[in-house]
């Protein structure tokens, strides 16, 4: 079965996964590069095991040192074709809060969005489920839009899903609650619930993980 490890690096959250073989999903927003050299060393994983860094979506605290750490690992950076311009500029739109607690988010985090580090050119650009065989993990990545446009997930077969910020840790309750920003509310919904078809923990970018029975109070409290 797949080892599935939340690592809370700074703001945000990576999470790698070890099967047969090793991948991350984003890449967190540690101090300095150094927190993922001693990552490596304290998890016992040589940088050249890793084989795949998957972007969840386009929002700089998940692409965080992404281009130092495909250098660093030799593995390449995998996002959705619409994270690819972010994932470029280092620049994205405006977070769209679909509720009074997004409101509340923004304005608590207003003037400290965080920036991309290094802007880089993907080497994978998916617009379509991709099976994660190739790279020795039994599961698949899924487009999961809602949260951005460019959303993806990935769904292990194990029943593990890494959502990236579909479901997040509220700030102030730290309870699970949908994502906050939303870019089409309707769209987050049904990516969710499509997950909660299959999957038994949900990994966060923030905060987390939370079971399936988490997640569907959170999709019923809307
Ligand atoms: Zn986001």
């Amino acid at each position: 079965m797949a080892l599935v490890i939340s690592l809370k690096l700074g703001f945000a959250n990576a999470t790698l996964i070890r099967d047969q073989g090793a991948i991350l999903v984003d890449t967190g927003t540690p101090a300095s590069f150094d927190d993922y050299r001693r990552l490596f060393v304290d998890l016992q994983l040589a940088p050249q095991e890793l084989r795949l860094i998957v972007i969840t979506h386009g929002h700089a605290d998940h692409f965080s040192y992404a281009a130092e750490l495909r250098e660093f690992t030799g593995a390449p950076v995998l996002c959705h074709t619409l994270a690819a311009p972010a994932l470029r500029s280092g620049h994205y739109p405006p977070v769209r809060p679909r509720n009074e607690l997004g409101e509340s988010v923004r304005r608590m985090i207003a003037g400290q969005t965080p920036q991309a580090r290094q802007t880089l050119e993907p080497d994978l650009v998916i617009d379509g489920d991709y099976d994660l065989a190739y790279y020795g993990v039994r599961g698949k990545i899924l487009t999961t839009p809602g949260h951005s446009p460019c959303s993806l997930s990935v769904l292990l077969d194990s029943g593990e899903a890494i959502v990236g910020d579909l479901v997040v840790s509220s700030p102030f309750s730290g309870q699970a609650t949908l994502a906050y920003f939303a870019d089409d509310p309707p769209r987050l919904f049904s990516s969710v619930n499509q997950l909660l078809q299959s999957a038994h923990t949900f990994y966060s970018g923030h905060g987390g993980p939370f079971s399936a029975a988490e997640v569907a109070a959170a999709l019923a409290a809307g």
